[in-house]
């Protein structure tokens, strides 16, 4: 086959948790290019069904699921919808997570556990669901987003729940993709750096310190990981498993 043609998701069945908005949101619109059904689940959703109406200019079917993926109940009966409206999933964008800026001494064991719930957790029950439905398919593709905070510490701002968070996403990642290699799953992650989104735009005294501290001398837009993530979706990454995926401008290089 063609290899652009590779790269097209006619088709397919995707969903994506934190896809209201922000990052979750450019894949959505990347995935429904692709020519995939897409589900977008959310916590907000007024957002999400703003965000399924913007798809439908690509002619694909469309889904905006109210989902917290920290509750197991929700993300069952997250998957039952999908699965009764699509018939099926192939791909998983595992991408809804929060960042709380607080230094370790003070943090609250509060504050902990709700990164940790939606972070890791979340990814995981999320994971699960998706992995029960493609182990009986015998075929699918999960993306997880992590983060280069779980490669090295961010700084000037603490966040010591958020980097463990991620680089537990990251071990999460290639444990679930060597379990689910002989069911055809494929299970890799994504660690962006500094993008522009709600979660990093909010904080503009940190902004400076962040470009010049990154190579390119800027923060990436959402949709400059598209191209990376359309490829761990499709085909074309047919032999791609357990790996971590830095898309950071050069900010890990130092
Ligand atoms: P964002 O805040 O713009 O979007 C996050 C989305 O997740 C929102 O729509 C929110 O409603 C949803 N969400 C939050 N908690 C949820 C829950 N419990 N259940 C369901 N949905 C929930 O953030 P973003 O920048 O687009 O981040 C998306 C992912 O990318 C996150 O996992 C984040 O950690 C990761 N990331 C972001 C950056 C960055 O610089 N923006 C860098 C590295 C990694």
């Amino acid at each position: 086959m063609n290899i652009l043609d590779q790269f097209k998701l006619t088709g397919k069945k995707a969903f994506i948790t934190g896809g209201a908005r922000g990052i979750g949101k450019s894949i959505a619109m990347a995935f429904a290019q692709a020519g995939a059904d897409v589900a977008i689940v959310d916590l907000d959703l007024d957002v999400a069904q703003q965000t399924a109406k913007e798809l439908a200019q690509f002619s694909v079917n469309t889904l905006a699921v109210k989902t917290d993926v920290t509750k197991p109940d929700d993300v069952n009966a997250m998957m039952t919808t999908i699965l009764n409206a699509f018939g099926s999933v192939d791909i998983v964008f595992n991408n809804a997570g929060i960042c709380i800026n607080v230094n370790a001494e003070e943090m609250t064991y509060e504050q902990w556990r709700k990164v940790i719930d939606i972070n890791l957790n979340g990814v995981f029950l999320v994971a699960q669901a998706a992995g029960k439905a493609m182990i009986k398919q015998q075929r699918g593709s999960i993306i997880n987003t992590a983060s280069m905070s779980g490669h090295i510490v961010n700084e000037p701002q603490p966040q010591c729940a958020y980097n463990a968070s991620k680089a537990a996403v990251i071990m999460l990642t290639k444990s679930l993709a060597a379990e689910w290699a002989p069911h055809h799953v494929r299970v890799n992650s994504l660690s962006p750096g500094y993008i522009g989104t709600e979660m990093t735009l909010k904080a503009t005294q940190w902004i400076p310190l962040w470009e010049k501290r990154t190579p390119m001398g800027r923060m990436g837009k959402p949709d400059e990981l598209q191209g990376i993530v359309l490829y761990l979706a499709s085909d074309v990454s047919s032999y791609t498993t357990g790996s971590d995926f830095v898309v950071d401008g050069g900010f890990t290089c130092w």
